[in-house]
Order: C-alpha cells, then structure tokens, then sequence
C-alpha cells in the first residue's frame, strides 16, 4: 500500500465548513470505491490550503479511470466550495502492508479481520488483496456495500477477540454461522462478485470451539451438509475446508490445531 498527500487550494473566498465538508464527501466516496483506505482521515489546515494523508491500495488508486460515478460528483463539489481540485504528492510505501495483486487469480475470497485495512477481496492463489475498484462496481456504482460488509465483520471480530463482553457471542455467531446476517450478506456479494468477474469467488467462514481435532475433520459443510469438503493440504495455510458447491472455504477449529 501506498502514502500520498492530497492538497486542496481554494480559489475564492469560502468558510472552513463548507470546504470540510466537499472534502470529507470526496473522501467517502473513494473510500466506498475501494480507492482508499483505512476510515478516519485528518485533514488539517494551514497557509490557506488544506492537506490529507491517506492510505492507497496502488500507488495509481486515484487515477480517473477508476472514478465512481460518486466520485466525480464529489470532485464537482468541491468547485461548489471554492476549492481546486487535489494535488497528489507521493509520499511513499507503506512499510507494514501487504502488497497488492496484480495477476488474474485462478479463484478467490471475501477474507478480512479486524487487523486488515486492505481489500476483503483476495486472489485465492496467493492471498495478496485486489483493489475493489480494479473489478466491476458491485452494486450502485461502486463497492459501498463490500466496504459495509468489511465494517461490520471486523467490528463483531475485535468484539470476539476481546472477549470481554457478553457481545462475543452474538458477535461470533455473526462470523461462524451461515444463518447469519452476515454470512447472508456476503455471500450474497461473493455471488455478485462471482457474476461480474467470472472467477470463482468464496466466502470465509471463521471456525472456533468444537470438541476435538478429530471432531473438527469430520465436520461437514454447515450449508449443505457436505462431509467430503476436507482438502489434503490446506490451502495458503488457512483453509481445511472448501465446498465447491456453497462455494464456502473454512478453518479446522483454530482450538485444536
Ligand atoms: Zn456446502
């Protein structure tokens, strides 16, 4: 991933809210288009302009060929504020990210966790994520719904992970559950995915509890109820699991492994 600064001059007299406010509506938009990442932007004035930092899936991620609909309004907004539109300075690579995939995968997967800023979208041969914004607009003209769905799975997984509250449970049956609201809304969108770029396209589903190992191999597939569903070897260290026909992979209990 990549760091640039965005600055935004204003060309005429304007007042700090309007300006805040075309500035933050851009900044939404790209993020519900997978342009940009991460969820809390500073943006700071000073000298008359006004600067932002942000994170970028490719070091091209602003480019215009990969414009929502929502985004050039955004961008037309901001000449209603009195603002120029941004220039972007390169600032660098970010240190501690994954790097983006750029080859056409064989399959892949909705996979997130609450410490992934990246896309949920991930090529199944090497897990490196794919840029919302590199595959056709999933629904509305961008990926509002995706990034929706990354939201929310991540928050019910720091719930569970910190397992302090009694919310771990509903919060963990969100994850591991495919009656679940949001296992229903994102296969849901690994359908639509699937659909629009005709690469075979799979839900996570997170496992934890179970009794044993040998319990755990036996598992059959929640959905279909599947029992050969169990890989040789899993796949990117990760997967035991993978029902072709739900288009589900899974975890052998993380308990007992
Ligand atoms: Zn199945």
């Amino acid at each position: 991933m990549h760091v640039v600064e965005l600055r935004f001059e204003c060309f005429d007299n304007t007042t700090i809210t309007a300006a805040e406010r075309a500035i933050n509506g851009l900044l939404e938009a790209y993020r519900a288009n997978g342009q940009v990442l991460g969820r809390e932007f500073a943006v700071a004035f000073n000298e008359g302009e006004f600067r932002v930092r942000l994170l970028l899936p490719e070091k091209s991620s602003l480019a215009k060929r990969f414009n929502s609909p929502w985004v050039n309004y955004a961008l037309e907004e901001l000449t209603q504020a009195k603002l120029l539109h941004p220039r972007e300075k390169y600032i660098g690579q970010d240190i501690n990210s994954e790097v983006s995939s750029t080859e056409t995968p064989s399959w892949q997967l909705l996979y997130t966790s609450y410490v992934h800023m990246c896309s949920p979208l991930r090529n199944g041969d090497t897990l490196q994520p794919i840029p919302l914004y590199q595959i056709p607009a999933t629904f509305n003209g961008d990926h509002k719904r995706v990034i929706k769905w990354q939201t929310e799975w991540q928050a019910c997984d720091e719930l569970q992970m910190a397992a302090a509250t009694k919310a771990e449970f509903a919060a963990l049956d969100e994850l591991s559950q495919c009656d679940s609201d949001l296992f229903r809304r994102g296969w849901d969108l690994r359908g639509r995915i699937e659909y629009l770029t005709k690469i075979p396209t799979y839900y996570y589903l997170y496992r934890v509890g179970g009794e044993s190992l040998a319990a755990e191999q036996q598992r059959p597939c929640p959905r279909c109820g599947n029992t050969h569903w169990l890989l040789e070897t899993p796949l990117l260290d990760l997967f035991h699991f993978r029902c072709d026909n739900c288009r589900i992979v899974s975890n052998i209990s993380w308990d007992h492994l």
